[in-house]
């Protein structure tokens, strides 16, 4: 099990070829430099940030490298 992580959702959708509003760890979101993001708060995985991202964009979707788990496409 991951440590608590904080996650990020990205305010910009059209970085990612489903041009979803995806979610990213901290370090993720940091190595990507998305300069436009909104903190989702702490989790030890990617569904609570996602289902948070969700109250924000209905079409967030986890990233697919840092949150594989919740990649939907
Ligand atoms: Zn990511």
């Amino acid at each position: 099990m991951k440590n608590l992580e904080r996650y990020y959702v990205n305010n910009n959708s059209t970085y990612n070829p489903g041009y979803h509003h995806e979610v990213h760890t901290e370090e993720h979101a940091n190595e990507l430099n998305i300069s436009s993001k909104t903190y989702l708060g702490y989790y030890n995985n990617c569904f609570g940030a996602v289902d948070k991202a969700k109250e924000i964009y209905r079409d967030a979707d986890g990233c697919a490298i840092c949150c594989s788990m919740c990649h939907k496409g």
